[in-house]
């Protein structure tokens, strides 16, 4: 096992892409803050000695679930990332460089995701294997987004367990949330549920938020502002069920803060969020040295995407199910091959293959791409 990915050298790339696909949602997809009806993403294209490597950055094209957007992050990377690198460079002299762009770690993931694959690829190794760990199957989890009445996210639940998730997310927002949750609890008193406001709250409904705890919830995800780690800390006091930080979390200090300040008991890594695989490592090896739980958020990525959320599920700090769901829960058209699929027990088989182990199909590519552009 190699275990220094930020040892390996970036080489020499002969191309390099910006792709813009959209893949429509089966269904619209419904958070506290916006609806999506589609997914739209800024893909990364490296080419390196007949090598094609990719990077999905996890950015919306709208401002709602972070600050980045799918434009930020094409002007970062172009303008601000990629002329960092040089010549005979190392992959962690780069991510090193990166610290001086302040933030945009949905911009330097996607880089730093294309060029894990680039590597992984040219030593012919799957990407779990380059970050150190052996392959094991990883566990499911479905968040279904905000729906029109209880009876339908019941329904929808219920299908969920049916087909084999370990746990169930649900979507929660002001007024759509206790009744809602109860709903399912009754339905299903065994199941593994939590719910995500995505910040809809404030300290001041930390009376109507306490009710949940009624409802045995494995945790309540991001209830207050994207932007707030503190007041997080005085509602966890006032909670019996564990607190989950997301959107508040962009970095390891990040995760240092909430966890001294006791801000949370469980955190989301999406890597796509925090700067790439490398800075997810080192939150989960800190939360696992506190004793907090990690699992892996998603942004409904296309295949590529979703195979490196995959990957990194091999670290066996990721000990509760995350996001991880199948690819046709979402889309009728991936861009990739093989798809996510639940196997027996609900568990997901980590892609095999070099790097990311999926496959982008090249007319399925072009179908679904609204914007191209050659950068070198
Ligand atoms: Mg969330």
């Amino acid at each position: 096992m190699c275990a220094r990915p930020e040892e390996e050298l970036i080489g020499e790339i002969d191309h390099i892409d910006f792709v813009v696909v959209r893949l429509p949602f089966l269904h619209p997809f419904s958070i506290s803050a916006a609806t999506w009806t589609c997914k739209e993403a800024l893909l990364l294209r490296l080419e390196a000695g007949g090598i094609v490597a990719w990077g999905e950055c996890v950015a919306d094209p709208d401002p709602y679930y972070a600050y980045e957007t799918v434009s930020t992050a094409s002007h970062i990377i172009k303008d601000f990332l990629l002329p960092l690198i040089e010549p005979g460079m190392g992959l962690g002299e780069l991510l090193a460089r990166f610290r001086h762009v302040r933030g945009h770690g949905m911009a330097k993931a996607t880089v730093e995701n294309a060029l894990l694959d680039l590597i992984a690829k040219r030593k012919g190794i799957p990407l779990h294997e380059l970050l150190g760990f052996p392959r094991r199957p990883i566990m499911s989890g479905v968040s279904i987004g905000l729906q029109d009445s209880a009876d339908i996210l019941v329904g929808k639940a219920g299908a969920a367990i049916d087909k084999g998730y370990h746990r169930i997310k649900m979507k929660v927002k002001q007024g759509k949330d206790y009744e809602y949750a109860r709903a399912v609890r009754e339905a299903f008193p065994k199941l593994a549920l939590m719910v995500d406001a995505n910040g809809d709250y404030s300290l001041d409904d930390a009376e109507g938020l306490a009710r949940l705890d009624e409802l045995g919830l494995t945790m309540i995800e991001q209830p207050l502002s994207y932007s707030d780690i503190y007041q997080h800390s005085k509602l966890q006091r006032r909670l019996k069920t564990a607190i989950c930080l997301d959107e508040s979390i962009l970095s390891l200090d990040d995760a240092v803060a909430a966890v001294e300040l006791g801000a949370c008991r469980v955190i989301n890594i999406k890597q796509g969020r925090v700067g790439g695989l490398l800075e997810s490592l080192k939150i989960a090896r800190y939360a696992a040295s506190k004793g907090i739980p990690v699992w892996s958020g998603g942004m409904d990525e296309t295949g590529i995407g979703r195979a490196v959320n995959i990957h990194l599920q091999t670290d066996p700090a990721f000990s509760v199910p995350g996001d991880t769901a199948e690819t046709a829960s979402y889309f009728d058209l991936d861009l990739v091959e093989p798809p996510v699929t639940l196997g027996p027990g609900g568990y997901i088989e980590v892609p095999e293959g070099p790097g990311i182990g999926v496959e982008v199909q090249a007319d399925r590519l072009d179908r679904l791409t609204i914007g191209r552009q050659r950068l070198k």
